[in-house]
């Protein structure tokens, strides 16, 4: 056994057998690819950064139920609003605290206008803790942005709710 053992390192099989298998994954379609210039598929159902929709008007979804609010575990959510001239009630208010969220998709099952919703986005790390405080302009901005996407999304995703 021992003599096998002196033949095998004199020979330098482990170095062949590793040089066959590198060779071997040489011609194999490649599983790894070259991020950030490339990006793998995202599942509709992805809970990215949160966006705050509009209809095609331009008008907010949101009607300030408040139903995110109450059903974030997290407590990660603070909303304040109020009624407009016209009787119907907006928010004045809508902060998300991005740090406290869990990205538990809750908030976006509880709303019943399709207003607040996780998108796609999942790049937005930032320098400061600061800046992981959402507030309602940066929320309905990631709306205006994603929109067609988040539209996709729940489109596709629809008949499984
Ligand atoms: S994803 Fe979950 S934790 Fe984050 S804001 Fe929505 S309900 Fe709260
Ligand atoms: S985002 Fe949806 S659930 Fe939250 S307050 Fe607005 S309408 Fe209600």
């Amino acid at each position: 056994m021992k003599v096998l053992k002196s033949a095998y390192s004199f020979l330098l099989k482990e170095i062949f057998i590793g040089h066959a298998l590198t060779l071997r994954y040489f011609f194999k379609k490649k599983v790894t690819i070259n991020y950030p210039y490339e990006k793998g598929p995202l599942s509709p159902r992805f809970r990215g950064e949160h966006a705050l929709r509009r209809y095609p008007n331009g008008e907010e979804r949101c009607i300030a139920c408040k139903l995110c609010e109450a059903i974030c575990p997290a407590q990660a959510i603070t909303i304040e609003a109020e009624e407009r001239e016209d009787g119907s009630r907006r928010t004045t208010k809508y902060d998300i605290d991005m740090i406290k969220c869990i990205y538990c998709g809750l908030c976006q099952e509880a709303c019943p206008v399709d207003a607040i919703v996780e998108g796609p986005n999942f790049e937005f790390s930032t320098e400061t803790r600061e800046e992981l405080y959402y507030n309602k302009e940066k929320l309905l901005a990631n709306g205006d942005r994603f929109e067609y996407q988040l539209r996709q999304n729940i489109e596709s995703d629809a008949k499984h709710r």
